[in-house]
């Protein structure tokens, strides 16, 4: 499947927790002012992919803790995001995701894709929030949210 990307770094330890895979999805509507990424918001831009690729590229590196979706609004992409996020489940690895949306607004058609998501971290960045002390965030309006633990007290 086809999926529109800005770019990948192989070996992150600044999108989650560990030595992640962090896929910065491209196209983002939002331009938040400060935006550290103003390259990935153009809805045409960044390369097409092949998921099967990435998936292949996922299961070679054995130092991985997990994958993070990241961009761009990886939710604007959503059949091939749910794809890798499933395949990676399925490897034992974990799954991280950015999103523009505060989580009590992900549109439904992105719920799908939250099955398969183990942290997610919500909300667009605010250049007057910013903080530069934050762990995985870059305004303090944004959360990193547990949603295993989420799960568990919503049955
Ligand atoms: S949601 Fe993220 S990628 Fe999109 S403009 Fe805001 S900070 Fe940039």
């Amino acid at each position: 499947m086809d999926i529109r990307i800005a770019g990948i770094v192989p070996e992150s330890i600044v999108d989650g927790d560990g030595i992640r895979y962090a896929i910065f999805m491209q196209g983002c509507n939002r331009h938040c002012p400060g935006c550290q990424n103003p390259a990935t918001h153009a809805l045409d831009g960044g390369k097409i992919f092949d998921t099967a690729e990435i998936i292949d590229d996922i299961k070679k590196n054995p130092l991985l803790s997990g994958i993070t979706l990241t961009g761009g609004e990886p939710l604007l992409q959503i059949p091939p995001a749910i794809e890798i996020a499933r395949a990676t489940k399925e490897m034992g690895l974990n799954v991280w995701c950015y999103t523009g949306f505060k989580f009590e607004e992900v549109p439904p058609a992105a719920h799908e894709l939250l099955k398969f998501v183990d942290v997610l971290v919500d909300g667009e960045f605010i250049l007057a929030l910013r903080d530069l002390e934050l762990d995985f965030r870059g305004s303090s309006n944004q959360r990193i949210i547990n949603l295993n633990e989420w799960r568990k007290s919503h049955g």
